[in-house]
């Protein structure tokens, strides 16, 4: 571990928001490891007794699994297996930068700082294959967008109308998960409620206050309305579950890392208009400003489960946006 490493690691209050995302880190490094990530593969060499068949940091987690990816790259590891050097680069890039908040601003600062390197470095590394240089695109694209408090990031986003717009009740954050990893994914979805076709205000309002009453209700009970953002047939964009929040639309652990957004409306029967479709083209590109989600990770609900959402019309828009 070299000396910034140790300083990083052993801040007071990083210490303990180690302990805090020590659970989080490997569900995230793990979400991380979507398509851009490749588990490297165990070495086939059994007659090398110093040949491991897993890299070492594999089951550890928070600061713990840091260190010992850091000790490992300083080590004969590389030599010994150098298949797993980008691998480890990557994860260590991706700890850095999953790791926010309560540490302090400049702390942060030469994590992403860190974090942008070692993404730089397998970019440029010639033995990096596709699967790690896009990786690495989409680790430094974060990167330079991590500095955005989660908080505030819905405040960069423009023409969101804000919760009490459509008169949202309050939300329980009992039942919600903060959103502590960085934001892999955009899934669109339909509310599939009847009669939603229209344009009226009153009317969207209504039927968003109808899609979170579902959504709060004992059958299933969320803290929210699980989308972040509705979109209605006149384009306007209201304020779903805010963004500090992990979403409920996706099923488990799909929605780790995961955008919902929600067009008002069936879209097995009827056609999106053009005015939603619009305010959904530049939803996603203020979203891929902002969070740095890219572009070839927007999907329909149907990409996660079996269903028809978010309908046959829209899912040919959402798989152009790809
Ligand atoms: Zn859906």
């Amino acid at each position: 571990m070299d000396a910034i490493t140790h300083a990083l690691a052993r801040a007071p209050k990083a210490r303990l928001q180690a302990c805090l995302l020590a659970s989080g880190l490997l569900a995230l490094l793990g979400a991380c490891a979507g398509p851009g990530y490749t588990t490297p593969s165990p070495h086939p060499g059994a007659g090398h007794p110093r040949t491991q068949s897993l890299p070492p940091w594999i089951g550890l987690t928070g600061w713990k699994r840091l260190d010992q990816i850091e000790g490992w790259l300083n080590s004969n590891g590389p030599v010994e297996n150098p298949k797993w050097i980008n691998p480890a680069r990557l994860a260590l890039a991706d700890g850095f930068l999953n790791i926010e908040d309560a540490s302090g601003e400049q702390l942060q600062a030469r994590r992403r700082e860190r974090a942008k390197g070692l993404y730089s470095t397998v970019s440029t590394d010639l033995k990096a294959t596709d699967q790690e240089k896009e990786h690495a695109a989409h680790g430094l694209r974060r990167a330079d967008s991590s500095g955005i408090p989660r908080s505030q990031a819905a405040a960069q986003l423009t023409g969101v109308l804000p919760r009490s717009a459509w008169g949202a009740r309050p939300a329980r954050p009992n039942d919600m998960t903060p959103a502590s990893g960085p934001w892999n994914w955009i899934t669109v979805h339909h509310s599939a409620l009847s009669a939603t076709d229209g344009t009226a205000r009153n009317r969207a309002a209504h039927d968003v206050r109808t899609v979170q009453n579902g959504h709060m209700g004992a059958s299933r009970a969320y803290g929210d309305v699980g989308y972040h953002f509705l979109i209605d047939a006149g384009g306007r964009v209201w304020q779903g579950r805010e963004l500090r929040w992990q979403g409920a639309h996706a099923g488990g652990s799909n929605n780790e890392g995961n955008i919902g957004i929600c067009l008002l409306g069936d879209f097995d029967k009827i056609r999106p208009t053009r005015a939603a479709l619009s305010s959904l083209d530049r939803l996603v590109s203020d979203l891929h400003r902002v969070t740095g989600v890219p572009y070839g990770r927007v999907r329909g609900h149907k990409h996660w489960k079996s269903t028809n959402c978010p309908g046959k019309h829209l899912e040919d828009h959402v798989s152009r946006l790809r």
